[in-house]
């Protein structure tokens, strides 16, 4: 089991890291989310022992294993760039970490072949890493760190190299290949889709520090502040008011939806663009105007105009509707998140 506490990386002034504790879910696969610069990398690599912290532990399996040097953690480990052997064959490349292990001849084969077959390129094995596509050397590099059979993978955008299309098939690939594992892996990532489809678990961070953890579905519906509700997945934020009794939200451009509340707490409220539903008057909480109407193959974008609010919605209709057209919304209540303001 992997845990690491109050890990802080210092690069002069800028803290790449603080104060970053988790214990990591084990045999499943952790994402950690950010935007770019905002140290998930520098994370990974304490967690390899590829930097040290100016402060903090890593622990596996209740060891303290900050101080052992990286080669001696036993960890896979996959990059963005392969790092691969270009001038060696796939199975050469896939025996590596095996014959600095110092495995017998032997061993080593039959361990890269059943590694080749798992990641399902042993048809390549006698080919040269330059007469392969990027997708199958991406194979080799995780056919590679799993050879070893480590007590933990770690990640670091192994797919961002990839286009888009390869990328989602190696993306099923990975979920298939590491569920059948269940082996504990750390994957950094700044593309939101793969985090969450990836990943059992989230970590969300900015500027060295983790904002919120949690299952993708958890995140995505209770983000625990505005950063996270702003940067994962498409949101509608704007200033509300809540009554203080009943917590019930009133939205600045909904005044149709009761009486303003006795005692009002200023907050923060946020709604997905799919929480927010195109009805028949008679059942909308307030009206809005279309102000543009985006086709987007399985749904329709619309930014609405409501009071002095911009708001997106997410609908299934995918009949064009044409600009400066009034639409009646309705909100699903229950999928409002709010923050004190
Ligand atoms: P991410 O992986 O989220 O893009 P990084 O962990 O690479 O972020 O970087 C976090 C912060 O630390 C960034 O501001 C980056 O510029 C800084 N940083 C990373 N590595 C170094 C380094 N070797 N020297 C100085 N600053 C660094």
């Amino acid at each position: 089991m992997l845990e690491v506490r109050s890990l802080e990386k210092r690069y002069g002034a800028q803290h790449a890291v603080r104060d970053f504790s988790h214990r990591f879910a084990d045999g499943k696969i952790t994402t950690i989310l950010g935007p770019s610069g905002s140290g998930k990398s520098t994370a990974l690599a304490l967690i390899a022992g590829l930097k040290q912290p100016d402060r903090g532990t890593v622990h596996l399996d209740g060891r303290d294993i900050t101080a052992v040097p990286p080669e001696r953690r036993d960890f896979g480990m996959v990059f963005q760039n392969y790092s691969l052997f270009p001038h060696l064959s796939v199975q050469k490349n896939v025996e590596f970490g095996l014959r600095v292990r110092g495995a017998a001849a032997v061993e080593r084969s039959a361990r890269a072949r059943e590694t080749l077959a798992l990641t399902r390129i042993e048809h390549l094995a006698e080919r040269r890493i330059t007469e392969i596509s990027g997708g199958e050397q991406q194979r080799v590099a995780m056919a590679r760190a799993l050879a070893i059979r480590p007590a933990l993978l770690l990640m670091d955008e192994p797919l961002s190299a990839l286009d888009a299309k390869l990328r989602e098939e190696l993306r099923a690939e990975l979920l298939r290949l590491l569920g059948e594992l269940g082996i504990t892996t750390v994957y950094v990532t700044h593309d939101q889709t793969e985090a969450m489809s990836l990943g059992h678990e989230m970590i969300i961070v900015n500027e060295g520090r983790i904002e919120q953890t949690g299952a993708p579905i958890d995140l995505y519906q209770r983000p625990a502040n505005l950063f996270v509700a702003n940067f994962l997945g498409d949101s509608n934020v704007f200033a509300a008011e809540a009554d203080n009794r009943t917590g019930q939200v009133r939205l600045p451009f909904a005044s149709a939806n009761g009486s303003s509340p006795d005692s009002a707490l200023k907050c923060w409220a946020m709604i997905r663009p799919e929480a927010l539903e195109l009805v028949r008057q008679e059942e909308a909480d307030f009206s809005a105007i279309v102000e543009s109407s985006t086709f987007l193959g399985n749904r329709l974008r619309l930014c609405l105009r409501a009071g002095d609010e911009t708001l997106i919605v997410d609908t299934a209709n995918r009949t064009p509707i044409a600009l400066q057209t009034p639409v009646f919304v309705r909100v699903k209540k229950e999928e409002i998140s709010t923050w004190p303001r």
